[in-house]
């Protein structure tokens, strides 16, 4: 993708290392030089020669991959110099966790409503009721109403009764 200027200029990499950029060079397909600091920081953060020796253990189609993994990895690094991308991976897994918490409250929420609106013995005919809802549930209880087949299931888990119904009750989100 960068054919144009690789042919004129150094790639980044040997720009960096002050070396003649060979035909065959390694880096120049995804060091392009105009993104200078991408390797300067991969080339800090793990040196040249390994970037090299990794990129020639990789198969070809998934170099770029790797080099954009290595490039994150090291700008990460540099920002955070104890944890490096370990610490941005933590922060998302704990936000995770706090979301499915939740996410499982809502539903548990959403089981209660539908236990007071119909019993379980309704199973298999859910017809709709919403002419005298509990009102308690504000807007939730006007949107999950709305679903032709019966109301909306927001989990796969609780799918297992009605399977049928699955592809529309996740389209009406
Ligand atoms: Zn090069």
């Amino acid at each position: 993708m960068a054919s144009s200027s690789y042919s004129n200029s150094p790639c980044a990499a040997c720009k960096f290392l002050r070396r003649k950029c060979m035909p065959d060079c390694i880096f120049a397909p995804y060091f392009p030089p105009e993104e200078p600091q991408k390797f300067a920081n991969v080339h800090k953060i793990f040196g040249a020669s390994n970037v090299s020796k990794l990129l020639n253990e990789v198969p070809p189609h998934q170099r770029e991959d790797a080099v954009n993994s290595l490039a994150y990895e090291a700008e990460a690094r540099m920002k955070d110099p104890v944890y490096g991308c370990v610490g941005a991976i933590s922060v998302l897994q704990r936000q995770v966790m706090r979301l499915q918490r939740e996410l499982d409250a809502t539903n548990a929420d959403l089981i209660r409503y539908a236990c007071n609106e119909m019993p379980p013995a309704a199973s298999g005919q859910y017809g709709r009721r919403s002419g005298h809802g509990s009102g308690g549930g504000g807007g939730g209880a006007g949107s999950y109403n709305q679903n032709s087949s019966g109301f909306y299931y927001p989990s796969h888990q609780w799918n297992s009764n009605n399977g049928d119904n699955e592809s529309s009750g996740g389209g009406s989100m």
